[in-house]
């Protein structure tokens, strides 16, 4: 019996021991050298200087590539149109300031607002560079006769100068009618509004869903795992959601019933990282557009295929940075459309990576870079 106490107490020493030992893991590098020397491998004697564990929120390894932005100027050659841009929480008289600055002709400002909050935004900024989008009274949903009151909204909105729609992504994820209902974006129920938007020749900017990783378990293969750790709430895998694949063909319908209304699928429409899907949408929808604001992550590790897609549809592809004017972003998407440098950030240091990759410029010729600054905009907004 005491035989096995004690048997037990050195039992218990040595586990707790290994346990120490293995918390400190530097005492883990020292015993593999130590260990290799003694099997005749040349091994250091001291263990090098080494953060072992590292948590991935915290890794940002610093590229020794050198493959500095050699631009003298850095902002974008051409005048920019930005066509997905948002004004929150700014000053009127700093945005006028920066577009000056920043050589920002035009700024359509996405907002969220529709009735007097609209009216309200839009005399606040009443700089003429800017246009100004409503969005669909959504507050009208809990009623039964939701379409008709949307309507009414909407006609005062059109009344009060709005130039488009934005529909943001919880407009066939999670937006619910009055009967808890999901709404789809291909409710007929909505087909009248939408065809008073056509007749009022309004533009619709539509951000459906978000990237495909966000559609996905959060594990070891979610390429956006990271991000998606700090940010659980852009997580659209549980079974309150419809699929990826369900909300966009129900936009996609949207498109097509309505041939007569410009739509400009935002974030390109949320095939960055499926050209092929792109490619069918713009060949099937003449009406359809898309933005890259926030995708030239997906779109620059790809450069070869992007460069031919953007060149082939240079006339339906429009500029934007999505947000306020900012010049680090548009830094970044400039040497991304004009140069041929490769493997940087696609991101200015002030906003947070996505998924741990870097990005190859396109070098586009100078009149695809046109159509997208700000020629299609033109177009498309007059
Ligand atoms: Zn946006």
């Amino acid at each position: 019996m005491k035989n096995k106490l004690n048997f037990l107490l050195i039992l218990s020493i040595l586990a707790n021991a290994t346990l120490g030992f293995l918390l400190f893991s530097n005492n883990l590098v020292k015993a593999k050298l130590l260990l290799m020397r003694q099997f005749g491998f040349l091994a250091p004697e001291t263990a090098p200087a080494m953060e072992s564990i590292v948590l991935l929120q915290d890794y940002k390894p610093i590229s020794l590539l050198n493959n500095q932005d050699t631009r003298k100027l850095k902002l974008p050659s051409f005048p920019v149109f930005e066509t997905h841009g948002h004004l929150f929480k700014a000053k009127p008289e700093e945005i006028s300031k920066q577009l000056t600055e920043l050589g920002i002709k035009k700024f359509v400002n996405l907002s969220f607002t529709t009735g007097e909050d609209f009216q309200k935004m839009k005399s606040e900024f009443s700089d003429p560079r800017i246009i100004h989008f409503s969005t669909f009274d959504w507050e009208k949903l809990s009623r039964a006769n939701f379409a008709d009151e949307i309507l009414i909204s909407l006609t005062k909105d059109i009344q009060n100068g709005t130039k488009g729609i934005k529909l943001w992504k919880n407009f066939g994820l999670n937006l619910k009618k009055f009967n808890g209902e999901r709404l789809r974006i291909d409710d007929p129920a909505l087909d009248r509004i939408f065809e008073e938007c056509a007749k009022a020749n309004l533009v619709i900017s539509i951000h459906t869903a978000d990237p495909a990783a966000f559609f996905l378990p959060i594990d070891k293969t979610n390429e956006r795992y990271e991000e998606l750790v700090r940010h659980p709430e852009w997580a659209f895998s549980s079974s309150e959601f419809p699929s990826l694949k369900t909300v966009l063909e129900e936009r996609n319908n949207r498109f097509k019933r309505h041939p007569n209304l410009k739509f400009v699928a935002l974030h390109f429409g949320e095939y960055a990282n499926d050209l092929a899907s792109a490619e069918k949408l713009l060949t099937e929808n003449p009406n359809v557009y898309l933005d890259i604001a926030a995708r030239i992550d997906e779109l620059g590790r790809q450069p070869y295929k992007t460069k031919a897609f953007l060149t082939r549809f240079s006339d339906r592809i429009l500029f934007g940075v999505d947000g306020p004017p900012d010049r680090g972003k548009l830094e970044v998407y400039s040497r991304f459309l004009e140069t041929t440098d490769e493997y940087f950030d696609y991101h200015p240091d002030h906003k947070p990576r996505k998924g741990f990759w870097k990005i190859y410029g396109l070098g586009l010729d100078k009149s695809t870079l046109e159509k997208i600054y700000y020629k299609n905009a033109e177009k498309l907004y007059k």
